[in-house]
């Protein structure tokens, strides 16, 4: 089969590997999307912690059920399939507690194994996944779309962990993907106002497209100001950081009213700036953090969008074939030519 094989950062190549075979409890699908995530950046350049080379790349793909092992029921040949990403070891702390994303096996084959990270992901043709890996995509949402299902997952878990309340006023930083779909669904939620900061016109058009009621572009408009008149007295219920910059997680901090919540959603490439962190007790702040999606988020992901309330397909700008991953892998990481989501064809 082609895939992208990931030597060591910074040494990528599409070429022939072996094709997978499903373990007992495993499903081999066909790929048919693929699509790239600011952590794959990290992957390539070598700033994400706990990746294990030489892998094939990609978290966040779908594609048709080929063939399954023989403890497998929940899926025949055929069938369509989104993902995630963390195979948590079932038996940690955490995992029998329900925390898979942050298994405490994390990176120890057999036990664990997160796809496209420890792992062979889907930047090729065919993948091997534990079946609690899957879920099934409806028939007429296309496969591009569905390699959004795992970011949307990941924002599910992240308003949801931190208690979005009917009516929040929620601030996020970054009009990336998952800022995009942090947004939505805060709307989807029951947040009231949300704002939307970035630097790209393009990227803050789509989240006015997509029902975003604030948009500020960070170089040249008051964000203060703006929200000022708009009532936000005191600052945000809620903020949120989404783009993976180390001064916006301060900022999320300096931008919440007293007794506010910050969200930090975004991994930086490892910068840690400054922060005011005795707003924490001086204004009893509360902080959450989470990793990746988990919490059978990526099923109810597909079933807000099978709502039909949610339709994030502006968010998807480009998409090539798997041979032209170092092109889509440029366009990606560049911002070349308005892109957020880039997917491949695989
Ligand atoms: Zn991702
Ligand atoms: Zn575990």
């Amino acid at each position: 089969m082609r895939a992208v094989y990931v030597e060591k950062p910074h040494s990528y190549e599409v070429t022939d590997m072996p094709e997978p075979e499903p373990g007992p409890d495993e499903v081999l699908v066909r790929v048919k999307a693929c699509s790239f995530c600011g952590s794959d950046t990290h992957l390539i350049e070598g700033k994400m912690p706990g990746v294990i080379y030489p892998l094939i790349p990609g978290h966040e793909w779908t594609g048709e059920v080929v063939s399954t092992g023989e403890l497998v029921e929940e899926f025949s040949p055929g069938d369509r399939v989104a993902t995630e990403s963390h195979a948590g070891c079932g038996r940690c702390r955490n995992c029998v507690r329900g925390f898979y994303t942050i298994c405490e096996n994390y990176g120890r084959k057999p036990l664990h194994r997160q796809i496209g990270m420890t792992a062979n992901g889907g930047f090729a043709q065919l993948c091997a996944v534990p079946v609690k890996l899957l879920h099934r995509l409806p028939g007429d949402m296309p496969f591009t779309t569905g390699t959004l299902m795992t970011t949307a997952g990941t924002a599910i878990v992240g308003l949801e962990t931190c208690g979005i309340e009917t009516g929040d006023r929620v601030l996020i930083y970054g009009a990336g993907a998952i800022g995009l779909l942090t947004m939505q669904f805060a709307r989807f939620l029951g947040a009231g106002d949300v704002c939307i900061v970035d630097t790209l016109p393009s990227r803050l058009e789509v989240a006015k497209k997509l029902g975003a009621e604030i948009t500020v572009h960070a170089g040249t408009e008051d964000l203060d100001m703006i929200l000022a008149e708009r009532g936000w007295k005191g600052g945000a219920d809620l903020a949120v950081e989404a783009a993976g910059v180390g001064a916006l997680q301060a900022e999320c901090i300096r931008r919440v009213r007293r007794g506010g919540r910050v969200l930090l959603l975004g991994i930086t490439a490892g910068e840690e700036p400054p922060a005011p962190l005795n707003r924490f007790s001086l204004d009893q702040l509360t902080l959450y953090g989470i990793r990746g999606e988990g919490d059978y988020s990526v099923e109810r992901a597909v079933r807000a969008y099978e709502s039909g309330r949610i339709d994030s397909s502006p968010i998807n700008t480009h998409v090539f074939q798997l041979e032209e991953f170092e092109k889509g892998f440029e366009v990606f990481s560049g911002k070349k030519d308005n892109a957020i989501k880039v997917v491949l064809e695989c």
